[in-house]
This record gives C-alpha cells, structure tokens and sequence, in this order.
C-alpha cells in the first residue's frame, strides 16, 4: 500500500515525502484506516518502537481535525517532556504544509493568562492538568485524546490516574487512543478502562 491509497490529504502527502517517508510501515497500514475510520473507533495498539507508531497518532490527529476549527481538537499525553518534545517536532514537520497549529504543554509551557489555542495539543499528564483547570486550555473541541507509550506512563507514579481524570475533563466523547510497547497485566487492565470497546491491534 501507498500513503496514498490510505486517503491522506495532498498536503500531508507533501510532508511526509519531505521527511522521506516513502511508504507506510505495516502498522501504520493496519492501524491508519482503523483510527480513521467512521464513525471514530477507540483503538488500544501494541507495537515495538521503531515500527512507526508515533507518526501513526501524528497522521491521525492531522486527518481527523478540521482545519477551519481554531480550537484546541487533538491532545496527545506522553511520559516525558523529551517524548512529547520528540511528538511535536513530528507533528510539526509532517503538517508544515498544512494550515494546523500545534504547541507543546510541559513545564514553564504558557505562563498566567497565556492560552493554548492551537489545534494539537502535546503534552505531559501534569502540565496539562493544571491547564485545564486554569482555563488556559479549553477542551470543548477536544475530539482526539492519544496516550503515548502507556507502559512507560504507568510506570510512573500517578501518571496513569492523571490522565483518566483528564479524560473525564473532556466534554464531548473524544476517540480515545492508547499505545504501548508492552502490554503486561495491569497495563491492559488500564487499557480496557481507558479505552472503552477499543478497536485492538497488536505487531
Ligand atoms: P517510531 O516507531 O514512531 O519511534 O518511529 C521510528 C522511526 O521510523 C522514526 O525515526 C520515524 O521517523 C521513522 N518512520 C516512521 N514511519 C515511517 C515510514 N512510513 N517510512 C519511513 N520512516 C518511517
């Protein structure tokens, strides 16, 4: 399969061979048109990293959003503030020539009465706590939630309840992702709970 017959916009397809991708990993193809698919199913996916995951959720995000919503619509949570840093540098490159904002929420990210309003929203489970409950990040038109690396998030303390309560902030009833490497109990005890009647798919 092409990047094409997957039915990304002419915009990201210029992006993506920007970057030098020239066709989509296996799981991208397997998990793309899934995540894309309508109505929007939730997805809980297992794969290696270095199979092409994060470009998944980014290609994700970029399609599912429309462009002429100038609110926030995608938030993806990641365990680290380098992993989230390493999410937006890719939403960035691949939607370079596309019309769609993203901004990256960690620490020291927006100060007082600073606000969020760009379209993609990456961040880590803390920081973006504290935005939503300070109103400097309105969730009304959050219609994608993403969970990168979920084993890693568990692993760290509270990271996991945060970002259900962060869930549960959210107005509408948003697809819900989740991804991990591995996916030993209670990572899929979390899964199921998070990610409701997901769609499953696993390398
Ligand atoms: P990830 O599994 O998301 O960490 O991706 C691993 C590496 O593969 C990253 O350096 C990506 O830039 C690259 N990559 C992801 N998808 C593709 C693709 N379809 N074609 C070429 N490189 C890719």
């Amino acid at each position: 399969k092409t990047f094409e017959q997957l039915g990304l916009s002419p915009e990201l397809l210029k992006g993506l061979y920007t970057m030098s991708f020239t066709k989509p990993s296996s799981f991208q193809e397997r998990a793309f048109p899934l995540l894309i698919s309508d109505p929007p199913r939730n997805m809980i996916g297992q794969s290696q990293s270095g199979t092409g995951k994060t470009a998944t959720i980014v290609l994700t995000m970029l399609t599912r959003l429309s462009s002429n919503i100038k609110a926030p619509q995608a938030i993806c949570l990641a365990p680290t503030r380098e992993l989230a840093r390493q999410i937006i540098d890719v939403v960035q490159e691949m939607s370079k020539f596309t019309s769609i904002t993203s901004e990256l929420v960690v620490r020291n990210a927006l100060h007082n009465g600073q606000h969020a309003q760009s379209q993609v929203i990456v961040g880590t489970p803390g920081r973006v706590t504290d935005v939503i409950k300070r109103k400097q990040l309105l969730v009304d038109a959050v219609k994608i939630f993403v969970l990168d690396e979920a084993d890693n998030m568990l692993d760290r303390d509270c990271l996991g309840d945060q970002s259900i309560r962060i869930r549960n902030m959210l107005p509408r009833k948003p697809q819900i992702v989740l991804f991990s490497a591995t996916f030993p109990e209670h990572v899929r005890k979390f899964a199921a709970r998070f990610a409701p009647d997901a769609n499953e798919i696993s390398l």
